[in-house]
């Protein structure tokens, strides 16, 4: 790493690159192509866990990461149970992100992103797997907005009260009671996520938004023939709608290859800018920021984790030059070598990301 006796924030000032801070290119050239005034490097859905310590955080800012959206609860807790174990959750996320005031902003609207690229911390919203929480009342919604719930996903990944997840066939598609969710989470101004919902529930939920909506973790069906990803169709109306799509970093949606595979996730950019527009998809990654090793330990501890929804055939999940913290780095230079200009990396970084919060979430 070069550069270490210049203070980031000197550099910043400068107008210098996040990957010339990095070392990753020579100074001269980084000050030829300064970010788009705002860029910021914002991963759709990502995690951080609670046992993260300082040096890890360090990393992920190093890479240039300012924004995030995590996951705090269990998607595939039973409804009677979801909201209780979501407080239960949201409380230890506050209590962990109060606990690294250094380092983390808790994110309830894109002003907390831009306090977060000045002081050089991350922004962390707060998004939910299933709306399951929202059980059958809907003033949980705004609830839970008040309590720093941005964006929710309709549907995990089996039927539920708004609709079908990905997993179930036939796909029933949006249910009255996903029409008045939707609706009551334009009100409250909550992002509707659209990833792990089936193809039909997806394209009705698309049609039934009057706001833009995201896709924040998924890959191009067309390519890969995974329950997990995304027609061409319904990447389309997602884009037509304002909305992003993103695409993540978990290995079995995306290639075969269980090594020397990191092209994989550049023709899945490719194939979706190419469907969506350039305005429409960033980068959703889904994945740990700790380096995972290839072990059976490591295996044993997903399949506790994820249940029978994963098999021993998915290891490992994570495509290996992406794992670890400065995957935001490897990835804005593979964009650089596919000859992507300087303003559509900074979009596709979390430039789209950060306007559709800012259309959506304030
Ligand atoms: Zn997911």
């Amino acid at each position: 790493m070069g550069s270490r006796n210049w203070s980031r924030r000197d550099l910043l000032r400068a107008g210098v690159t996040t990957a010339a801070m990095a070392g990753l290119a020579p100074l001269t050239e980084a000050v030829a192509t300064p970010p788009a005034p705002g860029a910021v490097v914002f991963d759709a859905l990502g995690e951080i866990r609670t046992v993260y310590d300082a040096n890890l955080v360090d990393r992920i800012l190093d890479s240039g990461t300012r924004a995030i959206a995590v996951t705090i609860t269990d998607p595939k807790a039973a409804e009677a149970d979801a909201f209780d174990l979501m407080l239960r959750d949201l409380a230890g996320y506050n209590l962990y992100l109060r606990s690294m005031p250094a380092h983390y902003v808790q994110a309830a609207s894109v002003a907390d992103v831009d306090e977060a690229v000045r002081s050089r911390r991350l922004a962390v919203f707060y998004n939910l797997q299933d709306s399951s929480p929202v059980g059958g009342d809907l003033s949980r919604v705004s609830l839970l907005r008040r309590l720093g719930v941005t964006s929710i996903q309709l549907t995990y990944n089996t039927h539920n009260r708004a609709g079908s997840g990905c997993f179930e066939d036939p796909d029933r598609g949006l249910t009255a009671f996903g029409r008045e969710l939707i609706a009551e989470m334009e009100r409250q101004r909550v992002l509707l996520d659209l990833s792990h919902a089936g193809m039909r529930t997806m394209a009705d939920a698309i049609a039934a938004s009057a706001r833009p909506v995201i896709v924040s973790h998924t890959a191009c069906k067309v390519l890969r023939a995974h329950r997990r990803n995304t027609t061409d169709e319904n990447m389309r109306a997602v884009a037509d709608g304002g909305g992003v799509v993103g695409i993540t970093q978990i290995r079995p949606f995306l290639t075969d290859a269980r090594s020397d595979n990191l092209e994989a996730y550049f023709r899945h950019i490719d194939h979706a800018v190419r469907v969506a527009g350039i305005e429409h998809v960033g980068i959703g990654s889904d994945r740990d920021h700790r380096v995972i090793a290839d072990t059976p330990e490591e295996l044993a501890i997903l399949l506790q984790e994820e249940g029978p929804q994963l098999s021993p055939q998915d290891w490992p999940l994570y495509l290996e030059k992406l794992n670890g913290p400065h995957r935001m780095q490897v990835i804005r230079e593979g964009l650089r070598e596919r000859r992507y200009s300087q303003s559509d990396i900074d979009r596709l970084m979390g430039g789209n990301v950060l306007r559709l919060y800012r259309d959506v979430v304030g």
